[in-house]
């Protein structure tokens, strides 16, 4: 039987325009703008100047702190310039490197050669990600060697493969578990060495037989490695939600994976650490889905991060004539952009772009207190009461009743019959109690 949590939501799933897709390289832009600010924490520095010479692969941005991500040159060209500009997701301006292509003879070799992870230390495995600057591919972009280094009072027991992709239209999680499942599994044992945890679980929604029986084969001859089959519910890829589908065990408000012995990578994530770990490759390139009725021809791609938006849509067939609006993520928890000159980010897992129809204007009418949003809410939370207090900027209910926990799935907003922006008023709700705890 498969597996699942409480609440949530069955949504269409529009995956069949992109699922069976292979993966294609796109080729280099002429042109990449890199934020120092593609991950949760702080930024990084630029360690170049411009007109510097750089090379594929090159460090470009040095983390500062513990909880922070190095950043690497996604071309071998010229630095052109280093400046603010807003970056993706949301538009903040970000310190940015932009390089532009010129073919330098210097060519770095990130050719695989074979690793025996018993000859790993989990130390080795932890500084081998943060200098290749991975994070969370699967949309948080939090460090990955923060997540790889638990603190000694809460040892992790399991291990959760994130293969889930729960939002509509993205395949390209999908697309890797199919193509290049035997990195997926070495990343996972990777992970599990670096934390020392004896089991672990691929979390696979049963949308997706033929990963389902990929992952399932793989596995074969692992005996503390197991596939979870999930129902297919959004947000099913939710930290929380796969922990309590896949271990049955509850994180704590306020709480992380680590407190209930758990910790989730998504397989983006896992892959981008087999190949640090085999070729020291850093992470300077992701797969993305390109999709909606808004582009001609939709496919997976793997982009060099930085790509403007514009190029990596012209190179699948570009928009259609009603193109209306372009989305950096899934329709759920992506994020609409103003301008294409946008780059692709490491967080960037897909572009959706909608045509005119469906994305009509709509009219807020007031709450009805039906309920709703209560009865899919994943977290638990009050939607409606939250979005009241972020309109009254009333910190301390913010705070009373969870506001923090919400972890902006979308499913309250989409439900609600009076189209009240719950997931606009609770971001700005969240916003408003992290400013405070900056001040006080
Ligand atoms: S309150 Fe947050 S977690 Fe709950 S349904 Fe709305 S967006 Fe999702
Ligand atoms: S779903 Fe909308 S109308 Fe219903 S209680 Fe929630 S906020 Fe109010």
């Amino acid at each position: 039987m498969a597996l699942t949590f409480k609440a949530g939501l069955h949504l269409q799933e529009h995956k069949e325009a992109t699922q069976g897709e292979s993966i294609k390289r796109l080729p280099p832009p002429k042109e990449v703008t890199i934020p120092l600010l593609q991950h949760l924490g702080a930024p990084a520095k630029a360690i170049v100047e411009p007109k510097a010479e750089v090379i594929l692969g090159e460090k470009i941005g040095e983390p500062q702190g513990f909880v922070s991500a190095a950043v690497h040159a996604s071309i071998s060209g010229v630095v052109r310039a280093v400046r603010e500009l807003p970056a993706p997701p949301a538009g903040r301006r970000v310190a940015s490197i932009i390089i532009e292509r010129k073919e330098i003879e210097e060519q770095p070799d990130f050719k695989s050669s074979v690793v025996t992870l018993d000859k790993l230390t989990p130390e080795d495995i932890r500084a081998a990600v943060a200098e290749a600057g991975i994070v969370g591919l699967g949309g948080a972009a939090f460090p990955s060697q923060v997540k790889l280094s638990p603190p000694e009072e809460k040892p992790v027991d399991t291990v959760i493969l994130n293969g889930c992709e729960c939002e509509p239209y993205l395949t390209c999680d999908h697309r890797l578990m199919l193509e290049r499942p035997e990195e997926a599994l070495f990343g996972l044992k990777a992970i599990m060495r670096a934390v020392e945890a004896p089991r672990a679980f691929i979390g696979i929604e049963n949308n997706k037989p033929d990963a389902i029986q990929v992952m399932q084969k793989i596995c074969q001859e692992e005996e503390n490695i197991d596939v979870a089959v999930l129902k297919t519910k959004y947000p099913q890829g939710g930290e929380k939600m796969l922990i309590e589908a896949v271990l049955a065990r509850r994180v704590p408000l306020g709480g992380l994976p680590m407190d209930v012995g758990a910790l989730v990578h998504n397989v983006g994530t896992a892959v981008a650490i087999a190949e640090c770990l085999t070729s020291g490759k850093p992470l300077m390139e992701r797969v993305i889905t390109v999709v909606g009725s808004g582009v001609r021809e939709p496919a997976n791609v793997l982009v060099p991060i930085g790509t403007p938006l514009r190029d990596v849509i012209e190179s699948c067939g570009g928009l259609s004539d009603t193109a209306a609006q372009v989305i950096l993520g899934g329709p759920m928890m992506g994020f609409a952009q103003a301008a294409l000159d946008t780059p692709v980010v490491k967080g960037t897992c897909g572009i959706l772009v909608l045509e005119r129809d469906e994305v009509l204007p709509f009219e807020e009418t007031p709450c009805i207190r039906c309920g709703r949003c209560v009865d899919v809410c994943p977290v638990f939370v009050v939607p409606s009461d939250l979005a009241r207090f972020a309109k009254a900027a009333d910190i301390g209910r913010l705070m009373e009743y969870d506001v923090m926990n919400c972890c902006e799935c979308g499913c309250c907003a989409y439900v609600c019959p009076a189209r009240i922006p719950l997931v606009h008023l609770l971001r700005l709700g969240k916003q408003l109690v992290q400013t405070a705890a900056k001040k006080s």
